[in-house]
């Protein structure tokens, strides 16, 4: 019987080990203790959490986490109705312009927890769009990133601006 041992780390660094047999359990296992909360939850109802399975060298990521957040906020509350991919696009590019809002007056002063926050609201509606449409947020940034640096050779490319088109 193999042991994977899963760390959990938390904000505030606290720390819950898991053993278990396969690579699904351990998953299964951080999906369980997610839904009732376990490993999301402290004083400040904010989550930072990494896990590792040490045994694969695997890391699990955060953002699997996060979507599973953001699916269940929307789930208790019922809103996935209100979540096509057309709101959900017109939500991106509204929280885009609050981010743009930012700037407005002056391109170097800004307040970095107002950029944040709009930052986060935008990548909060990404992830949705992402949930509702099923597509990895991370395959398809991959994929788009093979097809742009096909587009912009670095020997053609570098310390310009100028559109692929032209270069
Ligand atoms: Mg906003």
């Amino acid at each position: 019987m193999e042991n994977f041992k899963i760390e959990i780390t938390e904000y505030f660094q606290k720390q819950i080990d898991v053993d278990c047999n396969s690579e699904e359990e351990a998953l299964g296992i951080i999906k369980e203790k997610y839904d009732n909360g376990e490993i999301r939850l402290n004083e400040t109802n904010y989550i930072d959490t990494d896990i590792e399975i040490y045994d694969e060298n695997k890391f699990i990521s955060k953002l699997e986490l996060l979507q599973d957040r953001i699916d269940k906020f929307n789930k208790d509350r019922d809103w996935d109705q209100f979540h096509s991919p057309a709101n959900l696009s017109k939500s991106i590019s509204i929280e885009a312009a609050e981010l743009l809002e930012c700037f407005q007056w002056n391109d170097e002063k800004y307040d970095i927890s107002e950029v944040e926050e709009e930052l986060a609201d935008v990548l909060n509606y990404c992830l949705q769009m992402c949930n509702v449409l099923r597509c990895d947020p991370i395959d398809i940034v991959n994929k788009k990133m093979d097809k742009t640096e096909k587009k912009y050779p670095v020997d053609k490319s570098r310390g310009v601006y100028t559109k692929y088109t032209k270069l």
